[in-house]
């Protein structure tokens, strides 16, 4: 993947906007019918005392599992601090555990990110970036999209001089259903700036974050 330029993403991200501001949101009343029409299709009753709440529940659980869709991702790191006495040196959050949803079946995708940037002048509250994880987790996705739109973000906002994304994760559409490669992993990486070009800056990366893309497959 070659990074796109940031007029690009902008033009990107406003046409998402406007596409997930276009489409009505249902009432929880038709959520939970359709829910019903759903448990009727598993070939349950949804009458039945055990069931009668669960589309209450689901919809209510969809608000906290796609809740990502109501946070801007700009605006969250846009408070950044630029004292930082000269700091010029790797920022590494690694092992940010985070679930979300696959696009193509609503399965889980269990993992976690590691990210990294070398900041130019400006830097982030370490916990913004575990947020931004959050947000781009909580929406339905493919683990592709989701590393470069944390990539990207953080390469827009903070206009650092490098990035790096590494994810790993267990994508339960794949390990409970489909082929059931329980113990299957999928790895994804994006690198912009310096750790695209420079390797030493790309191995020291993957050293702080421990190899733990091959080292430990089934601890995500
Ligand atoms: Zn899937």
């Amino acid at each position: 993947m070659s990074p796109a330029r940031p007029a690009d993403l902008k033009a990107e991200r406003k046409a998402e906007v406007i596409a997930v501001r276009s489409i009505a949101r249902p009432s929880p009343k038709e959520a939970e019918d359709a829910v019903r029409v759903l448990l009727r299709w598993a070939g349950d009753d949804p009458d039945r005392e055990g069931l009668l709440g669960t589309p209450e529940r689901l919809v209510r659980a969809f608000d906290e599992w796609f809740s990502g869709y109501g946070v801007d991702p700009i605006d969250l790191l846009q408070r950044t601090f630029e004292e930082t006495d000269g700091y010029d040196e790797m920022v590494v959050l690694r092992d940010i555990r985070f679930e979300s949803h696959c696009e193509h079946h609503i399965a889980p995708i269990i993992g976690r990110a590691h990210v990294a940037y070398l900041p130019r002048k400006r830097v982030v509250g370490i916990s913004k970036l575990a947020r931004l994880v959050d947000v781009y987790a909580k929406r339905l996705q493919i683990q592709e999209k989701m590393t470069a739109q944390i990539a990207n973000t953080i390469n827009e906002v903070l206009n650092p001089i490098g990035v790096a994304v590494v994810i790993e994760a267990a994508h339960h559409c794949m390990t409970t259903r489909g082929i059931h490669k329980a113990s299957a992993t999928m790895v994804t990486s994006r690198m912009l700036g310096a750790f695209r070009t420079d390797p030493s800056t790309r191995r020291e990366f993957l050293a702080m974050i421990g190899n733990t893309a091959s080292a430990q497959p089934s601890t995500v």
